[in-house]
């Protein structure tokens, strides 16, 4: 534990704000971002369901994406570690991805697993799954929706010619959490 303690109501309403930040990027970043590059498209189509075909791509040139304004708040409290949207490689607002720095087919194709998992999960619940994961260790690699993102992407970079359902595998990833979470007393 990174000295994190939240009580259920506490959790609930940071997840809450955070739902709200992810509203709001992505309303402000969606005119902007282009459809999937057409170089790429039917390459990745055969991986991804149609829904997730229509997500959109931003690349930021001399910016970054802004923090939610409660994390410097908690910043100042001293409460953390934290992690900043601003600081990570690309942040995946529901359908609309936003890079901040220049990126491979691999890192584009873990971002949209990113908008599949909040296609199946919704942004509530794809927001406490990696809330909870971040909250577990403190650490960006323990977050379970990222190591799954990085696993299919891998999958994906090393035989691209293979295709397999990330809908499939996100849909079974989803039910082993829950059978996980069940079997807990
Ligand atoms: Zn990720």
């Amino acid at each position: 534990m990174a000295g994190i303690e939240l009580s259920p109501e506490q959790l609930e309403k940071f997840i809450g704000l955070l739902v709200n930040y992810i509203e709001e990027q992505r309303k402000h970043y969606r005119p902007a971002a282009a459809p999937l590059p057409p170089s790429q498209r039917t390459g990745l189509a055969k991986f991804f369901p149609a829904a997730i075909m229509d997500t959109r791509v931003l690349k930021l040139e001399g910016e970054r994406v802004p923090n939610p304004e409660f994390l410097s708040v908690l910043k100042i409290m001293g409460i953390g570690p934290l992690l900043d949207p601003s600081s990570l490689p690309a942040v995946t607002f529901v359908d609309v991805i936003v890079f901040q720095v220049p990126y491979t087919p691999e890192m584009l194709f873990h971002e949209l697993v990113h908008a599949e998992q909040f296609r199946q999960l919704g942004t509530q619940k794809f927001m406490q799954h990696y809330v909870k994961g971040f909250l577990a260790s403190g650490r960006f690699e323990d977050i379970l929706l990222e190591r799954h993102g990085f696993e299919l992407a891998r999958r994906y970079a090393q035989q691209p010619q293979e295709a397999f359902s990330v809908a499939a595998a996100v849909q079974a990833w989803i039910e082993q959490q829950y059978r996980a979470a069940s079997t807990k007393h």
